[in-house]
């Protein structure tokens, strides 16, 4: 057998040794926390090292079971719970070697004498098991801010299976009818999304102006107009004041849930998703170091500030990957990825992990919403230089049946192009593009290099330029000067002695509803009416989506005229429009 090689790593001030030869690697890996990152460190450790013994330890039920599907074995659009198990105790065993033991919480952390201290939860007996190496993969928990009535019988967290069995129990036994779910972010909206579809009479309560928070106002306009569509009463900026008992004048099986506008919601059944935590109880008792968001410390090998003890997952703060902060992204692939890292970071070579830019999906009906990278909020307040263009190509070729438009949002560097970040609504395709944006922006991609991709095409698809190519395409007009953009939120109040608003869509489609203001000349006319504009006034032009007004600008500027382009156009002035801002 060969000699096992270890190298030896700087980080910070002290060395760390790293095995290199699998084969030779007996250590003790504990693992506390058998979900997504804890489960995937685990097989990844095993196949770095048959010689480890790898422990995981986890204080529920179950192992490796699939969290993001809950809410579909809630609506019935998945009907098996055994679905939602993707690997089973016996299975890790089988097939892995691995010894996990369910029910066995650990309680303390003892850095020290490197061992930690479990509690079984069937026998209440105690007993400590050393490690070499200590993994925390501990996730995170619901919030549950202290609102008077907040434990009321008929409200749930949804974290768990055992959470989920209780909903589905619950809406049978009482015949639940309404639904109130607190929270419009990713859990709160699919909950509400699957509560719907089986009939419940689904509102949703959100302290803030807006639902789904990594998203920009504007471009959660989207999901508000989705909502109403589907007849989800949406409470918006209007934080929920307390939980009251239902009484005979307002019955209701679980609450009447309170608002502090005064609005009275009676809920048969109450659902919290007011977002989540990260669970550090464990290492803040450990004397591991907390960073100043909540999440344990580590360093980019994903170590905390103890050598022997590494942490994954919803947990951990991660730096972000545009900004640089350090930031709370409880997401499924980020926990999965830091999994296999620190598994190589204690058996293989060291990796470091280049940080998260938070890519995200909703599907809420029939609208995809999705995020990548930094939104335009963060950059304002963190000072930050940056453009932003929004654009509505169709998700494929329009004469191929079935396409629909897209609503992208691009933000990037004015000077270097740099991709930022990046949100799409749409029907259809959205997966796809959020995904080639994601790509392009942790490559370091410029809008430039966007053009510039090929991707595939066939009608059914995409289009011969596909809507990255042209986010790439209006995204550089910015860059070069080409064109001046207006947004959305300056054509209001607009001085007309300085500034007039000009509509270059066809007479009809202004007659359905235009920006108050607007002088209305149809882009074909337009040459031969372009007398009738003024030369000393700034003119911002629109039409539906951004490609007439395009067309239009170039022309008056090349005339002449002080022309600028409202960037994604009626569109997207309309949803901000509809949303109040
Ligand atoms: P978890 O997977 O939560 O695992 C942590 C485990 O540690 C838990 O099972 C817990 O019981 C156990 N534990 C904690 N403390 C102890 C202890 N002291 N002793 C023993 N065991 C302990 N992400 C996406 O990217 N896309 C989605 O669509 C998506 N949908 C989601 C839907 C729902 C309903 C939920 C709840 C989450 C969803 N997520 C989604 C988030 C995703 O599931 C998490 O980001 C991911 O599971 C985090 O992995 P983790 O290993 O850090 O924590």
């Amino acid at each position: 057998m060969a000699t096992a090689c270890i190298k030896k790593y700087l980080i910070g001030d002290q060395q760390y040794p790293f095995f290199w030869n699998y084969q030779m690697s007996k250590k003790t890996i504990l693992i506390v926390g058998g979900v997504a990152g804890g489960a995937t460190a685990a097989a990844h450790a095993r196949r770095l090292s048959e010689e480890a013994e790898i422990i995981i330890f986890e204080r529920g039920p179950y192992v490796s079971f699939a969290n993001c599907g809950l809410p579909y074995y809630v609506g019935g659009e998945i009907t098996e719970k055994e679905d939602l198990m993707v690997q089973t105790p016996e299975n890790l065993l089988c097939r892995f070697n691995l010894d996990v033991r369910v029910m066995s919480e650990v309680t303390t952390i003892d850095p020290n004498g490197k061992r930690i201290e479990i509690t079984a939860a069937n026998s209440n007996e105690k007993y400590w098991q050393s490690y070499d190496e200590l993994i925390l993969s501990t996730g995170a928990k619901p919030l549950k801010p202290p609102i008077p009535g907040i434990d009321r019988p008929g409200h749930f967290t949804v974290r768990g299976i055992p959470d989920v069995e209780a909903i589905n129990g619950w809406i049978t036994s009482q015949k639940a009818q309404r639904a109130v779910v607190i929270g419009g972010g990713f859990i709160g909206l699919e909950m509400a999304e699957q509560l719907q579809k089986s009939g419940l009479q689904v509102s949703v309560v959100e302290a803030i102006a807006q639902v789904m928070s990594p998203l920009d106002l504007e471009m959660a306009g989207w999901l508000h107009k989705e909502l109403q569509a589907h007849e989800v009463a949406l409470y918006l900026g209007d934080p929920v004041a307390q939980f009251n008992s239902p009484d005979k004048k307002e019955p209701a099986a679980a609450s009447i849930v309170e608002l502090k506008s005064g609005a009275q919601l009676p809920a048969d059944v109450v659902i919290l998703g007011l977002g989540v935590q990260p669970e550090t109880g464990l290492a803040k008792n450990a004397g591991l170091t907390i960073g100043e968001k909540g999440g344990i410390q580590v360093n980019e090998f994903l170590r905390t500030s103890d050598p022997h003890i590494w942490a994954i997952g919803d947990a951990i703060e991660v730096q972000d990957f545009i900004t640089h902060e350090r930031v709370l992204i409880p997401l499924a692939g980020p926990a999965n990825r830091q999994g296999r890292i620190v598994a190589e970071n204690i058996l293989g070579e060291p990796i470091k992990y280049p940080g998260t830019c938070g890519t995200s999906i909703l599907r809420l009906f029939d609208c995809t919403v999705a995020s990548t990278g930094t939104n335009e909020k963060t950059l304002r307040r963190l000072n930050l230089q940056y453009e932003v263009v929004y654009l509505h190509p169709p998700s494929h070729a329009t004469y191929y049946p079935g396409a629909h438009k897209l609503a992208m949002k691009i933000l990037f560097h004015p000077e270097n192009g740099k991709l930022l970040g990046a949100q799409i609504a749409g029907q259809d395709g959205v997966d796809k593009r959020i995904d080639v944006l994601a790509t392009a922006l942790k490559a370091g991609m410029t809008v430039h290099d966007l053009e510039d991709l090929e991707l595939a095409y066939a009608p059914p698809f995409g289009s011969a330029k596909d809507p990255v190519n042209l986010a790439g395409m209006v995204a550089q007009h910015v860059v070069h000067h080409d064109i001046q953009n207006a947004q959305w939120h300056e054509v209001d109040n607009l001085n007309p002695k300085e500034t007039i608003l000009l509509d270059v869509r066809d007479n009809d489609e202004h007659g359905k509803g235009f920006i108050p203001g607007s002088k209305n000349i149809p882009l074909p006319e337009l040459r031969k009416r372009v007398d009738e504009l003024p030369k000393d006034k700034e003119i911002i032009v629109y039409c539906q989506t951004g490609q007439r007004s395009y067309f239009a600008c170039r022309l008056l500027t090349q005339k002449g005229f002080k022309a600028k382009n409202l960037s994604g156009a009626y569109r997207t002035w309309e949803i901000a429009k509809n949303n109040n801002l």
